[in-house]
């Protein structure tokens, strides 16, 4: 199971009035609930995370994961997206992802503020969980997740 996270509007909410705080690794502190939601996640599904965010490239892997670490998030596994979000929208880095990353039959969820991710096909658009910029992820969101990443283990095949 595969979270594609996104960092901003997610474990960072975007707050227009108020400067975000920093660690002393220079990266901003995180949301508190929203780590609480995103560690119940990983503790419920032990899924793998894929970062998305725009930050991605910033860190090697190793260094993201102390970097989740020292914010209480521990997944088992952390890769990162090689596209440039610089360059190609969210979405489409999402579409390449899908069609020439993703391994059959592994359940993912999208964990992403971009509401430019609406417009991806149905397919993919049923993965997606979106928060609201200024709020980041929360509890029932966290919820949602998991269902998406469980689903198949209450499908009939
Ligand atoms: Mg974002």
């Amino acid at each position: 199971m595969l979270i594609l996270l996104d960092i901003d509007g997610v474990l960072v909410p975007a707050n227009s009035w108020k400067k975000p705080e920093f660690m002393e690794d220079g990266f901003p502190m995180f949301n508190s609930r929203s780590v609480k939601a995103l560690q119940r996640i990983l503790s419920e599904t032990n899924a793998s995370v894929l970062l998305t965010t725009s930050h991605k490239s910033k860190y090697k892997v190793a260094q993201w994961k102390d970097l989740l670490k020292s914010r209480g998030i521990n997944p088992k596994r952390v890769h990162r997206l090689t596209t440039n979000s610089l360059l190609t929208s969210r979405k489409d880095e999402i579409l390449q992802w899908y069609t020439k990353k993703r391994m059959p039959n592994e359940e993912f969820v999208i964990i992403d503020d971009d509401k430019m991710l609406n417009g991806l096909p149905e397919n993919i658009k049923h993965n997606l969980v979106l928060t609201s910029p200024s709020i980041g992820l929360t509890d029932d969101l966290a919820d949602e997740a998991i269902s998406i990443l469980q689903k198949s283990a209450y499908q009939y095949h």
